[in-house]
């Protein structure tokens, strides 16, 4: 079974977003590899000044990810930082990555713009920390949006030089290229994100869920329960598609001709979504109850991938002549 890694920063509760991205797509990967999902807090660090709520994000992140079905007797679910020797290969890997492959990186010159008062050492050298996440595993294989294609092309080059300078150690790890739902944010404009202030948790209780898309932002262009709607401009109706396929297609004929108000037609969707997210509700309450539940998940995430990270830093360290 080939083996698959994937990270994602800490954001704390999921949402929506989150679900119908990553996660679901983590759940599937677990039938045919063998996954090693990580929380990535060092990268964090990169943008967070303020690390108060860094251990709380990391266990909200943790249960949601295991209520949604991430399985620990099926895959490594550890935190970043719980296993050093990630930072080990990042110095290792350092040494032999040229700065100018680093300083090309598109996502580095627009994080150096949007914060321009914290352009840290860490944010210039994030692909050389992703490549000793992904290698420190041997993974094979690594799910990515199309955005993110250039730095795992950075991590092959990034591992391609070190198996011709000191000998074969690491796999070149090949991108399995999954194509993400776009999902807007309650106010139908930005992509639903923590940051943006516009996202759905998946914690939230069926009547707060119910509150929350009352609030959404639908066809703008309709103003009165008599105006024609535009359900392909409406997010909405993209949850209609997601939680309610069955039902979309009747949905968009009677929003085109005013049969149905937005009212109602987000009381059906709340419904849906409800549905969908009963068994994960259950889930989370049942192993939020059990106390140190996530905590034990993490520790044993922790000690299998260690077991696997311990002997890769010793055979670098081995073809490098450091041991
Ligand atoms: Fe959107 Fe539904 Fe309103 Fe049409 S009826 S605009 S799909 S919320």
């Amino acid at each position: 079974m080939k083996r698959v890694f994937s990270g994602a920063r800490p954001t704390g509760k999921q949402h929506l977003g989150n679900y119908l991205g990553a996660i679901q797509n983590y759940v599937r990967l677990q039938a045919e590899y063998q996954c090693v999902y990580c929380i990535v807090d060092l990268h964090a660090l990169t943008t967070l000044e303020d690390t108060r709520d860094l251990k709380q994000n990391i266990r909200d992140m943790a249960l949601d990810w295991l209520a949604a079905g991430l399985e620990p007797q099926k895959s490594i679910i550890f935190v970043q930082s719980h296993v050093p020797e990630v930072t080990e290969l990042h110095v290792l890997f350092s040494m032999i990555t040229p700065l100018s492959w680093l300083m090309r990186v598109p996502t580095f010159k627009e994080k150096a713009k949007s914060q321009p008062h914290n352009v840290n050492y860490g944010l210039v050298g994030y692909p050389v920390l992703m490549t000793a996440d992904i290698t420190l595993y041997k993974a094979e294989v690594v799910p990515v949006g199309e955005d993110q294609i250039p730095h795992l092309e950075l991590a092959r080059e990034i591992v391609r030089r070190f198996n011709t300078l000191f000998g074969y150690v690491f796999p070149e790890p090949e991108a399995k290229l999954t194509t993400f739902p776009i999902v807007l944010g309650l106010d139908g404009k930005e992509k639903m994100s923590k940051t943006a202030g516009n996202v759905i948790e998946l914690a939230l209780s069926p009547e707060e869920l119910t509150e929350k898309i009352k609030t959404a932002v639908t066809d703008t262009a309709r103003v009165f329960r008599r105006d024609v709607g535009h359900p392909e401009v409406c997010n909405i109706y993209r949850f209609h598609k997601y939680f309610n396929p069955s039902q979309s297609d009747e949905i968009a004929q009677q929003c085109r001709t005013a049969q149905i108000g937005c009212v109602d037609c987000k009381t059906v969707i709340a419904r849906e979504i409800n549905n969908a997210l009963a068994p994960f509700r259950q889930h989370r309450a049942e192993f939020a109850a059990r106390k140190g539940y996530v905590e034990e998940v993490l520790a044993d995430g922790a000690r299998r991938a260690q077991a696997i990270a311990s002997e890769t830093i010793r055979e670098a360290k081995e073809k490098m002549g450091l041991l």
